[in-house]
């Protein structure tokens, strides 16, 4: 059995969402300083790294984290390539694939080379998902989508597609390094940090290839 983690490192530079706080990680103690163990430090916001959206990010009185049905986090999921040349996720394209499984879907695009410097500074011209592709996602069952940059909606559109989605339930994998992923059927399993009644957290994400 084989695993790829798609998940993008937590570290003190890492790339975050403009404007947003950068992560701090550090020592509350060190053995080296005279402390009898090892103890960091952690301060990232919500939505840094590998994370999901539930539909309290967008919507007061939404569901939150504490209403994840874990089973969305756990199964078959389809890695999709969109290739090079598109520079959006449309709803045309999505009707080409002929998908057979839409209930989770990741989109391995462009954006996923960008993490071969995972120092890059933000790019704001990064593939995401359009307001159109968002509805048809909704209309076709879908009930986890996932993207390899830190939004699933144009940086000139960040709100709509997030809007489209969540109002409908449908959960959002952001910022997943989709690197070592080929397009085809996996298992993902996702599970967010247990932060209670709040509208995002960081996850581990993985996938697995059974045959
Ligand atoms: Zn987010």
């Amino acid at each position: 059995m084989e695993f790829i983690d798609i998940t993008v490192g937590i570290r003190n530079d890492m790339l975050v969402w403009p404007g947003d706080e950068p992560a701090k990680i550090g020592w509350e103690s060190r053995i080296a300083e005279g402390a009898i163990s090892n103890v960091s430090s952690i301060q990232i916001g919500a939505h840094v790294g590998t994370h999901i959206d539930m539909p309290l990010h967008f919507f007061d009185g939404a569901p939150n984290l504490d209403s994840l049905d874990l089973s969305v986090f756990i199964g078959q999921v389809t890695v999709v390539e969109v290739p090079e040349e598109k520079s959006r996720i449309d709803a045309t394209f999505l009707d080409s694939l002929s998908l057979v499984n839409v209930t989770r879907l990741l989109f391995k695009t462009s954006n996923s080379k960008l993490w071969n410097d995972s120092s890059h500074s933000f790019h704001p011209d990064y593939v995401a998902v359009e307001p159109g592709a968002a509805q048809w996602l909704v209309e076709h069952g879908c009930k986890l989508v996932g993207i390899d940059y830190l939004s699933i909606a144009p940086f000139n559109d960040s709100v709509t597609p997030h809007e489209i989605l969540l109002s409908n339930n449908v959960v959002i994998l952001e910022t997943l390094d989709l690197r070592d992923a080929q397009p085809g059927e996996y298992q993902l399993i996702c599970l967010p940090l247990k932060l209670e009644s709040r509208e995002a957290a960081p996850a581990r994400a993985i996938l697995m290839k059974t045959s």
